[in-house]
């Protein structure tokens, strides 16, 4: 039962969350604490079947995602201080959630393609160009990471149609 326990430690932090809120900030040293918690991102995906998360969304406002698409074909990465270089700058709608905005799916645009820059668990820097899924999760995380959720990105009246669940949503922070 120890597992259970190593994994339950790690709570969600739900829309309305001060800590979602916030520009994380750049990680300067990737020691033991970063990795772990980067296995415990991981350990909360699983959990909570989700294919990408950022470390605010549970709790710790540091610069860091992680991405698992491998059930669709797609790539298992942890990315540290994780930058957008470029973008392909068309806009393709995409329907996504977020285990932080629990219950809503709503389409998003967004560029189709970007490329990505930042530090792998082993410190060394990465360039990614990504597209489809890949490059629709990488921007969703990266924007948890600056503070913005994707309710924000909506539009104002889909955004207003959605006030009462968002404000049951917001009470998952005190349970
Ligand atoms: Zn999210």
């Amino acid at each position: 039962m120890k597992q259970a326990t190593d994994i339950d430690h790690y709570r969600l932090a739900y829309y309305g969350s001060d800590i979602l809120r916030k520009v994380a900030p750049e990680v300067k040293n990737i020691d033991q604490g970063v990795i772990d918690l980067i296995e415990g991102m991981f350990h909360v995906m699983r959990r909570d079947r989700g294919i990408g998360l950022a470390a605010p969304q549970i709790h710790v406002s540091k610069k860091i995602l992680t991405i698992n698409l491998e059930v669709y074909r797609g790539p298992s990465i942890a990315l540290i201080n994780p930058e957008i270089l470029g973008d392909s700058g068309d806009e393709v709608p995409y329907e996504e959630g977020c285990l932080s905005v629990p219950g809503i799916m709503k389409e998003v645009l967004r560029p189709g393609e970007i490329s990505v820059r930042g530090l792998t668990t082993e410190g060394k820097e990465v360039q990614i160009d990504a597209d489809g899924l890949f490059a629709r999760v990488l921007q969703h995380e990266i924007d948890h990471l600056n503070g913005i959720l994707f309710v924000d990105r909506l539009e104002d009246y889909v955004r207003k149609e959605l006030t009462s669940e968002l404000k049951k949503i917001k009470k998952l922070n005190k349970k």
